[in-house]
């Protein structure tokens, strides 16, 4: 039987790992994506074992280790870099800018298929096929839609509605650094806290860093380009001067309000659209785990295709199954400890930092081996 073609709304991470994964099993696919061309933010993204993993049967992780930076270890140091605590690395980690990983992504797929400059603005899910209106006028019917685009998914709007995105009321800046990292943090990953604010630093390509840093605020701030720098120096003075140089060599800053759409039961499928990546279960970035589970989700998505090709209610059911459980703890869990590491009782935050350091090396391990589990692929 013929495999039936697949319409891709979204050309990011998820949607493009779909495209590799359903082209890896042979089913046809169309992918539209908004932007005028396939891209990122400027900054970089941390992929843990299991997506590489996934990636490696797509034939992409050789790139992807050619053009990342491997991570070895994660400290904990104090705002004045006085280690409290390392945990050397026992799986693979990757840091890599966004733009070089979707290049990965997009490089091996026919120009043909790939739809630019095309905005979904509404569909409407028949029993028996979608039809799919974008900004420009055009529609197209599709036997199978799915939904890529993202934590303000218009599609999830329309189809599941009652999934409010959730505030976790901090924000994020981010930024790449012309300073390297002090030589002995040189293939570590930084995790550092003080009072209620955090701060991340981690090496990036040509001896460049990438930051992060955290603190709790309301969202829908904006922050004044011209002076951002300076006021990023000014709520972390009291941090490390070499980590403040990581901030002041920085080209442009992003900012985002950081938010999730909750952990509630939905259906991850309606009719004849499915849902991928932030779409269905966005999550907050505190365990660096949203881009991993899209790429998960793809790989897993594309097998059942290609295994249930006349029962796409069997694909979409098993999807859900085999996929929920394990993204939903992790949502939930990415909440928690960004709640816990910025809480404002003093004590619990002291409590909080005092137990990461001290945690129990099984404890890490445990959480490290949950991640990097992909043993319910198997059951496909
Ligand atoms: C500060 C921060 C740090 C993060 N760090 C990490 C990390 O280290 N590791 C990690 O794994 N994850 C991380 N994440 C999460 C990760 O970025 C997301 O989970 C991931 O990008 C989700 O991929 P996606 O393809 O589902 O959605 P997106 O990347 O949001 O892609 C959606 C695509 O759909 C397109 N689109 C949207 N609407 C429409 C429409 N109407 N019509 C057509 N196209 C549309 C968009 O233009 C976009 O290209 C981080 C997130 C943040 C905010």
């Amino acid at each position: 039987m013929q495999p039936t073609p697949v319409t891709i709304i979204g050309g990011g991470i998820g949607g493009l790992t779909l495209a590799n994964a359903l082209q890896h099993h042979n089913i046809p696919f169309e992918l539209y994506e908004q932007a005028p061309e396939l891209s990122d933010v400027g900054a970089g993204i941390g992929l843990s074992e299991a997506p590489i993993r996934l990636l490696e049967k797509l034939g992409l992780a050789g790139l992807l280790r050619e053009k990342g930076t491997h991570l070895k270890r994660v400290h904990m140091p104090d705002k004045q870099l006085n280690i409290r605590r390392t945990i050397e690395a026992a799986s693979e980690m990757i840091v890599i800018h966004r733009a070089r990983l979707i290049d990965i992504l997009k490089h091996t797929l026919p120009a043909g298929s790939i739809h630019l400059s095309k905005k979904i603005v509404s569909v409407d899910a028949l029993q028996d096929e979608s039809i799919l209106r974008f900004d420009d006028g055009t529609k197209l019917t599709a036997p199978v839609t799915v939904a890529a685009d993202g934590i303000k998914s218009v599609i999830r709007q329309q189809l599941l509605p009652g999934i409010p995105i959730r505030y976790i009321n901090q924000t994020i800046w981010r930024g790449i650094s012309d300073a390297p990292l002090p030589d002995e943090f040189r293939d570590s990953y930084l995790e550092i806290w003080d009072e209620r604010l955090r701060f991340l630093a981690l090496p990036y390509e040509n001896n460049q860093s990438f930051w992060l840093g955290v603190k709790p605020a309301p969202p829908g701030g904006e922050d004044n380009p011209k002076t951002i720098i300076d006021e990023l120096l000014d709520l972390f003075q009291n941090f490390h001067p070499d980590l403040k140089e990581l901030i002041r060599t920085s080209g442009p800053v992003l900012r985002n309000d950081m938010a999730d759409i909750g952990t509630q039961k939905r259906p991850w499928y309606k009719n004849r659209v499915l849902f991928l990546g932030d779409s269905i279960h966005a999550t907050t970035p505190n365990l660096a785990q949203g881009g991993c589970q899209a790429i998960e989700d793809a790989w897993c998505l594309a097998k059942l295709l290609k295994k249930y090709p006349d029962d796409f209610q069997i694909a979409c059911r098993r999807y859900q199954q085999l996929r929920q459980k394990k993204v939903m703890k992790i949502v939930a869990d990415s909440w928690q400890f960004g709640k816990a590491s910025h809480s404002k009782n003093p004590l619990f935050h002291y409590g909080f930092r005092l137990a990461l350091t001290r945690a129990p090396e099984y404890f890490i391990r445990r959480q490290e081996a949950f991640l990097n589990d992909l043993s319910y692929l198997d059951r496909i």
